[in-house]
């Protein structure tokens, strides 16, 4: 196993090279923070934070909050403050952090590999309930995200999600953010391989340890031995996808500085097979190259890829393999072309034991407390104590006998639950938008949702994969450069000139191994009011026009 040096904030130095200086690297023995983020991360490590909520702010209440820890550490545990109802989008670039704060907070509950035991799931609809005004959307890095949570009552919440082996460590900040694994893990008749032992073994090493926990922003991570390549491994900053090596048999393949965001990356191959057992060596590697060499200065340029811009994939496996891993990896092969496009596990499929999972789509990713506790009881009703959540903002029921798979499909179903969804309700995306998040400029939730009813209601016949993807602003959380539409809210000009929310319009993402970027079409931008004749026009035009087998894209 590769040993790693604790080099916690501040790091000590590998090498002085002095080339990169002006970037921040901590390898270049730059340590003075070159911006506020890196300087209130020096200050003190994120994840203190969580003893003065606890013992201050909790009982004092929001007023008492250090703003260094309001607006920056608390990540660290999962939390931001959320937008302040009312304020339009065209205010947001324009009003200072105080004055878009709401007293509440949004809460991520990190799910790695989007593990749920019936019982945690009643937990988090329980909280959701109690502490979170109902909401709890479900995210496409199969997480749960809360809204309307107070300070007051955190130590609560930590305590009921503790309790049954669920937490909020590293949710958000410039950390190991929640590790993406398959739904299907174990249990999919077409497996490759199990990444789960990688996954729980990278938790216990990385999560939550200090040596990890001021990286120079979020790092990204997903496992998947599934054919489907179901982790959208393609934008993350360190993946690991199943592949079967004609020598050593099945194993991963690895790939890093994938992005999306400013200067959207595909990741890159390194090349190389890494058996399951040393998966966690190779990530502590790679996470360990980014601490010491990621650069500090800029935040726009603080992410893995673009380091790996800068160096090269044949660079940065010479690094990882000379100066973290002391040793060579092997070489190994690319992962093959999925055999389907939709990669969500939606609908009935059996299991390795010949049990069954059932896979379903709320809208949008929005379900509530009181809808998960009902799904926690028709799981456990139904013979399951487990569940997934996926990349794409559905979820599983696993371990359902043959002879209850009916009845739970029925029950779902009359919970607006759908196992045989739409096209459109499968494949519409949306972040949180304007509601909650405090740099988003339009809605997304509800317009995502609206849009699924409209396009159901119009295009009936539409029967092929498609992706339409909502993000509320500028950046990517709902990754909408990989979507077959992908829609970016700002502010537009409607027919009388006046400034209303719109988007402009990509065309023609993938992921997959044809994963590719759309095309920002010039000039094109719809007002949210057009949306639904906008869209509606694309398809008719794609059904008009295809080629036999032609999939869509714009
Ligand atoms: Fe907020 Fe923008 Fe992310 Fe949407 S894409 S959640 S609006 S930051």
């Amino acid at each position: 196993m590769a040993t790693v040096p604790d080099r916690s904030t501040p790091a000590a130095p590998r090498r002085k090279t002095g080339r990169h200086r002006g970037e921040g690297q901590w390898a270049a023995g730059h340590f003075t923070p070159l911006n506020g983020n890196e300087q209130f991360k020096k200050d003190d490590d994120g994840l203190n934070v969580r003893t003065r909520i606890e013992t201050i702010y909790s009982k004092r209440g929001f007023d008492s909050i250090d703003p260094n820890d309001l607006r920056g550490r608390m990540r660290w545990w999962g939390l931001y403050t959320q937008r302040k109802p009312g304020i339009d989008g065209g205010k947001t670039a324009i009003l200072e952090p105080e004055e878009l704060d709401d007293e509440y907070f949004m809460l991520r509950v990190r799910i790695d590999g989007g593990r749920l035991t019936t019982e945690q799931l009643r937990v988090i609809g329980e909280i959701s309930q109690e502490f979170a005004r109902g909401t709890a959307d479900i995210t496409d890095r199969q997480n749960i995200q809360y809204h309307w949570i107070r300070i007051e009552d955190m130590p609560e919440i930590w305590r009921r999600l503790e309790g049954v082996g669920l937490s909020t460590t590293e949710a958000c900040g410039d950390t190991p953010r929640v590790i993406l694994g398959s739904p299907v893990a174990g249990i999919a008749e077409d497996e490759i391989i199990d990444g789960t032992p990688a996954i729980d073994e990278i938790h216990r090493r990385i999560v939550g340890n200090p040596a990890f926990s001021n990286l120079p922003r979020k790092f990204k991570s997903a496992i998947s031995g599934s054919p489907l390549l179901d982790v959208a491994h393609e934008i993350n900053d360190i993946a690991f996808v199943g592949v079967r090596h004609p020598e050593h048999g099945p194993g991963f393949d690895l790939w890093v500085g994938g992005g999306l965001s400013t200067n959207p990356k595909i990741g890159q191959r390194l090349g190389a097979w890494v058996p399951l057992d040393e998966v966690a060596d190779v990530y502590e590697g790679v996470i360990s190259i980014f601490r010491d060499y990621g650069y500090r200065r800029l935040r726009t340029r603080a992410r893995l890829k673009f380091l790996l811009a800068d160096w090269g994939a044949e660079k940065f496996r010479r690094v990882l393999e000379d100066e973290y891993l002391l040793r060579k990896l092997v070489d190994g092969p690319a992962p093959e072309q999925p055999l389907q496009r939709w990669r969500d596990h939606v609908g009935v499929h059996r299991q390795q034991d010949g049990n069954y999972y059932v896979g379903f789509a709320p809208r949008v990713g929005r379900v509530d407390g009181t809808t998960l506790t009902k799904i926690a009881d028709l799981a456990a009703g139904h013979g399951s104590g487990r569940l997934r959540t996926t990349a794409e903002q559905k979820m599983l029921v696993l371990d359902v006998a043959e002879d209850q798979v009916a009845s739970l499909v029925a029950g779902l179903e009359s919970l607006d639950l759908a196992v045989r969804p739409s096209p459109f309700r499968r494949g519409t995306m949306a972040c949180t938008g304007i509601e909650f998040c405090k740099l988003a400029i339009v809605e997304t939730k509800a317009r995502g949702a609206s849009l699924i009813d409209e396009l159901e209601r119009r295009v009936p016949d539409f029967d092929e994969p498609i992706t339409i993807n909502i993000n509320g602003c500028p950046n990517a959380c709902a990754r909408i450069q990989v979507a077959d539409i992908g829609l970016k809210g700002q502010l537009v000009l409607d027919e009388n000139g006046d400034q209303v929310e719109g988007f402009q319009v990509h065309l023609g993402g993938a992921l997959g191994l044809e994963a590719g970027f759309g095309r920002k079409v010039r000039g094109l931008k719809v007002t949210s009011a057009e949306l639904p004749d906008y869209v509606e026009r694309v398809l008719g035009r794609f059904q008009a026009e295809r080629a036999d087998g032609e999939r869509f894209a714009a």
